[in-house]
């Protein structure tokens, strides 16, 4: 039997159309919600990145804020752009785009962003309003982790899970959300022991790795749900050329043997996770807003 394909794509557009909706219903109200982008460098990535939040957040209705530093910009000016994004009152979420030039502190600027504004999740404020279970901002991908996990088993409750992966941007913000939903959480790293024993566990799998098709299928347990995290871009022979793919951190074909449920690459985890920044951003404008 093989595993359901769970479409981040469509749930993802789900998410968007919904907000949609929100955005329009308190427009009557005056309000519309503002997203405010800041990109440092001429980073390739980063700026497909950029331009599709942008894009995204236009097409459901906020206002989007874009502004392009050049890769030398001092820290100070960095910093001075933010304090005056903390206080321009139309800007409800702020998102500086990682990674940052080496001359400047990623922690310095995150820590300078209003943790209100934090829509990216990563202030420690709401790092820790997340452990203590407080309501605040939550990182975007682990967000979207969760709702895949959901949109396969609407209740997660009592389930063993295990995160592969303990950055602070993945895997530690994703286990939180899973402990939240009531699941019995394990969070495996570098370090654990007998790694495919410990995923072999999991009802409910997370990798979020960096290590392209790491998790084989004899690591999942037959039935067990499966979001991989993982974007790796691995050269593609069969296309020559020089040519490359994008995989997972799981080796899909062998998994989705064996899985109940399970994320591909591209087109599950990856999509979820601008629309989630919109709906950060949607919960900031309320929540700031009253
Ligand atoms: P990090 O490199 O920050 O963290 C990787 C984690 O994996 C670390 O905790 C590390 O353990 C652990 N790890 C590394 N090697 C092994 C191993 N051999 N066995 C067990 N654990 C291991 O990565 P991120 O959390 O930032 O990202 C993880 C993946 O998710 C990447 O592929 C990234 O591209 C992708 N990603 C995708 C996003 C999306 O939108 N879909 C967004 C963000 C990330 P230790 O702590 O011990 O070093």
């Amino acid at each position: 039997m093989s595993a359901t394909i769970i479409d981040g794509k469509a749930v993802a557009a789900d998410l968007r159309s919904r907000l949609a909706g929100e955005v329009e219903s308190i427009a009557g109200t005056g309000l519309t919600p503002g997203l405010a982008v800041v990109l440092v460098g001429e980073d390739a990535a980063s700026q497909v990145y950029v331009r599709n939040k942008a894009k995204q957040t236009r097409e459901i209705g906020m206002a989007s804020f874009e502004h392009r530093l050049s890769a030398d910009t001092p820290e100070t000016d960095l910093l001075a752009l933010v304090a005056r994004l903390n206080a321009d009152d139309a800007v409800d979420g702020i998102l500086v785009q990682l990674p940052l030039p080496d001359h400047i502190d990623a922690q310095k600027v995150i820590a300078a962003i209003d943790p209100d504004k934090d829509v990216d999740g990563f202030h420690p404020v709401n790092a820790g309003r997340l452990a203590t279970g407080l309501p605040g901002l939550v990182p975007c991908t682990p967000l979207g982790c969760v709702m895949l996990a959901k949109s396969a088993q609407a209740d997660l409750s009592g389930m063993e899970a295990v995160v592969v992966g303990r950055s602070n941007i993945v895997g530690k913000p994703v286990a939180q959300l899973l402990l939240a939903e009531n699941c019995t959480v394990t969070i495996a790293h570098s370090r654990s022991r007998d790694l495919p024993a410990i995923c072999r566990r999991a009802d409910l799998l997370v990798a979020a790795v960096g290590r392209p098709e790491m998790v084989r299928g004899d690591w999942i347990r037959p039935g067990a749900i499966v979001i991989d995290v993982g974007i790796n871009r691995v050269p593609n022979p069969d296309a020559g050329g020089g040519k490359t793919r994008l995989v997972g951190d799981v080796a899909f074909a062998e998994a989705r043997a064996v899985a109940g449920a399970i994320t591909p690459v591209p087109g599950g985890v990856g999509p979820m996770t601008i629309a989630c920044l919109l709906q950060n951003t949607l919960t900031a404008a309320r929540q700031r807003r009253g």
